[in-house]
């Protein structure tokens, strides 16, 4: 006999999650808008990248095999390029994968996973998804905050995610506040620094999270080719940790979990410099020509929070809202990204375009603000 009351339910922390929301790219009418919702490189993707996936998908068999399952030539590509040892890369579908595999080997219902107040979103619901409790530490003025971090730890503590440098809020921790925050969690804690905008730092602002993962057992850096690789519609990321890290991630990796053109793809692109360097310096220079465009806007209670990547996080303080702001902009053809289920509903986070892009959107700013 079945019981009419049942019904198929998900588990309750299952129920828990608010689904990712990623960024739009046409308004409420479908209108298509110009994306700068999603940090994505306004560049596109390199030449060789460009040529290396037509290339692949030209083979007869391109879609009847399954693609290599260990990803061997893009691990040595990456070994190579940064001094690794090819066996302790891990490649991703797009790094959130590899996010998700870090809660899933090392945290279950229970414990505990901790990152900071407005941390990227993929670590709120990769914690719940198996079963632990999220936890948030404070920030500091939007930027991450070592001690609140290291005050927040507990024994139940079993993964502490920090994205270096931070979305959405753009804030870079320094390569001290990152030692030290590794410095004092405890061994059997997984430290993920999650480098999806490393590409975009200079030398000095480098973290030394890569160095990190080398010698401490307990380091998990992330990568990704979605960012400055312009390589985001094929879902590839890396990551590095110690042997017995990346053994106990791959039991629960999807065996074919980075596709064939993007695999040859993301080898091209790892040996082209000098696109990652042609993307780093436009979005310096676009970077700080809107910031300051937009700090001039001070007056109109406008303020911009440092950023370190390619994109601002805007909050709006003054008369015009960033709610409003928000629909003005799409009114007048652009789409940014307003995050108020983050806990910023004052604030904008705004993609580094084009130039015209990026000229039209300070224009279009201006003018909204001005009614
Ligand atoms: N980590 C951070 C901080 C991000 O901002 C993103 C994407 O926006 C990712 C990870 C995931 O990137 P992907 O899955 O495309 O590699």
């Amino acid at each position: 006999m079945t019981d009419a009351t049942q019904t198929l339910q998900p588990k309750p922390w299952i129920s828990g999650i608010a689904p990712y929301v990623p960024g739009k790219s046409a308004g409420a009418d479908g209108r298509p808008l110009i994306k700068l919702s999603a940090n994505e490189n306004p560049l596109g993707t390199g030449d060789k990248a460009r040529a290396a996936f037509r290339e692949t998908l030209a083979a007869a068999d391109a879609l009847s095999r399954y693609p290599d399952p260990g990803s061997v030539i893009l691990r040595e590509a990456i070994a190579a390029k940064f001094g690794l040892d090819p066996a302790r890369i891990i490649c991703g579908n797009g790094s959130d994968e590899l996010l998700h595999l870090a809660a899933g080997t090392y945290a279950g219902a229970g414990d505990e996973i901790l990152y900071v107040r407005y941390g990227f979103a993929v670590y709120e619901i990769a914690a719940r998804r198996v079963g632990a409790v999220p936890v948030e530490a404070d920030d500091s003025d939007y930027a991450t905050d070592v001690d609140a971090l290291l005050a927040a730890v507990t024994d139940r503590t079993r993964v502490v995610y920090l994205a270096n440098p931070n979305n959405p809020t753009g804030t870079l921790a320094t390569r001290e506040e990152v030692a030290r925050l590794h410095a004092g969690l405890p061994k059997d804690v997984l430290f993920v620094i999650d480098q999806a905008y490393a590409e975009y730092l200079s030398d000095e602002e480098e973290d030394g999270g890569l160095e990190l993962a080398k010698s401490a057992p307990n380091v998990f850096v992330t990568r990704t080719f979605s960012k400055i690789h312009g390589l985001a519609a094929e879902r590839i990321g890396w990551g590095y940790a110690s042997s017995d890290v990346i053994s106990a991630l791959h039991r629960i990796r999807l065996p074919f979990n980075v596709t064939r053109a993007g695999q040859a793809a993301a080898v091209a692109a790892v040996g082209d410099d000098d696109f990652v360097r042609r993307s780093r310096a436009h979005n310096a220079k676009w970077r700080a020509w809107l910031a300051a465009e937009l700090e001039a806007l001070g007056n109109h209670g406008v303020r911009v929070v440092p950023s370190a990547t390619n994109f601002l996080l805007v909050l709006f303080e003054g008369d015009v809202t960033a709610e409003m702001m928000n629909q003005r902009l799409m009114d007048a053809g652009y789409i940014v990204r307003w995050l108020p289920g983050q806990g910023l509903p004052h604030a904008l986070r705004m993609t580094i375009g084009t130039e015209d892009e990026t000229r039209g959107l300070a224009a279009a700013i201006r003018a909204a603000l001005q009614g």
